[in-house]
């Protein structure tokens, strides 16, 4: 199983960061050990003292007939370390230490079946901290939809059946803190809640 994430797909969010809107998909990966049990809690790591929420529509692929589809669609957390990510872009390195990291993916439980989503729906969601709402999106706002997505991310590897699409985040990213409660809903329905320590 691999974890396959896009970044800077909404625009307003690579604006927030001072990125250019990208001409093609921004790709990068999360290894399974990246995932928080369900449950939580999220454990801020030592070595940052910034780590970032990142609400994003997270689609769970299936491989069928040798194609690789969005089978069902969730919400997760692309936590960051944005003091580490900011330096390793300036330096020009990869950015594995400040996205890989133990603890860096929370993925929902509960998933939507992409079939049965009304046509031309939006799939909205949202992140709250401490009662707070802080992000909210949905589908349409993305820059590459999910099949572009898909389509792209084949030309370089291969996906299979259980493998995890993170498709980016809207504007509001921010700082955790030990302590924050986080919620997150996908079309309107809380999926979780999660404590920071
Ligand atoms: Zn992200």
């Amino acid at each position: 199983m691999k974890i396959v994430c896009i970044g800077r797909n909404y625009r307003e969010h690579a604006k927030e960061l001072g990125n250019d809107v990208p001409t093609e998909p921004v790709i990068f990966l999360k290894p399974a050990s990246a995932l928080v049990p369900a449950g939580g809690p999220i454990r801020l790591p030592a070595f940052s003292g910034d780590i970032h929420h990142e609400i994003e529509l997270v689609y769970l692929i299936a491989r069928r007939n040798g194609k690789a589809i969005a089978d069902r669609v969730t919400i997760g957390l692309d936590l960051t370390a944005r003091d580490v990510q900011q330096q390793l872009k300036q330096a020009g390195l990869p950015w594995e230490k400040a996205k890989s990291f133990d603890g860096s993916a929370y993925v929902a439980g509960t998933y939507a079946e992409v079939v049965n989503l009304p046509e031309g729906r939006h799939i909205d969601f949202t992140l709250s901290r401490n009662g707070k709402l802080v992000q909210q999106g949905h589908s349409g706002e993305m820059i590459f939809g999910v099949e572009e997505l898909i389509g792209h991310v084949e030309r370089y590897m291969h996906l299979e059946t259980g493998d995890l699409l993170f498709t980016g985040t809207p504007a509001g990213v921010g700082r955790l803190n030990a302590g924050d409660i986080l919620q997150g809903t996908l079309l309107g329905e809380p999926l979780f809640e999660l404590r920071v320590e």
